[in-house]
């Protein structure tokens, strides 16, 4: 039997450490990455190798992992200064890509969810056939259980508070264009990580993103 000592503590403590690091640094290095590309980030609350969130809530917290460190995110700058203000010394922490309609390129978020069989598959295979194809290039991250975020940006002079700001514009739907914000890749849940499917980076917000689509559905 293994006495709890303070020094078995501390190796414990320094073994999960570790083992974490590598995961972290990597969400680090994506918030360096993000911020460079002149996408507003935000700190976000990690999971523990338990799958618990490391807010106050713990256990009981219902968005693991996917929520705010900080209370003013959604007016503070969204720099990488301000991301590691809450994440500098976390041994566990995600990222989040913030939404905002005031920024230079606003950006849209189409999240196609599948998980306990809701019908964001079925949805969005409908609005492409009503509204055409997303570009082959949108960017897509692929969520940890199986769900599909498209990051869009609008083409000149559509403003994105014409279009909803909300979940299920469609069933299994959600579309998100300002003062939200999402978790970004390679950030973790209890059920996995965020990857993009079809870039390994982000790519610059400025530029490249031109053509890409205005299919939303309308407002109410
Ligand atoms: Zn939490």
């Amino acid at each position: 039997m293994t006495a709890l000592t303070p020094e078995a503590l501390r190796t414990t403590a320094a073994t999960q450490q570790e083992s974490a690091a590598p995961a972290t640094e990597a969400v680090r290095e994506a918030a360096r990455t993000a911020a460079g590309l002149g996408y507003l980030i935000v700190g976000l609350h990690g999971v523990q190798e338990d799958g618990i969130c490391t807010c106050q809530k713990g256990a009981s917290c219902v968005a693991a992992g996917k929520h705010p460190r900080g209370r003013n995110w959604q007016n503070d700058p969204g720099t990488l200064t301000q991301f590691r203000l809450h994440a500098d010394g976390q041994a566990a922490l995600n990222l989040g890509l913030r939404l905002d309609a005031r920024a230079p390129v606003p950006l849209v978020l189409l999240d196609v969810d599948t998980k306990h069989g809701k019908p964001g598959a079925g949805s969005f295979a409908q609005l492409e056939a009503e509204c055409g194809a997303l570009p082959e290039d949108a960017l897509l991250q692929m969520t940890p259980s199986g769900g599909r975020h498209y990051l869009l940006r609008l083409r000149e002079g559509v403003d994105p508070r014409a279009l909803p700001n909300r979940a299920d514009v469609l069933p299994g739907i959600d579309v998100f264009t300002h003062q939200r914000q999402f978790v970004l890749a390679p950030s973790r849940t209890a059920v996995g990580a965020y990857n993009f499917a079809n870039r390994p980076i982000l790519r610059p917000i400025l530029g490249s993103y031109s053509d890409s689509s205005t299919c939303c559905p309308p407002p109410p």
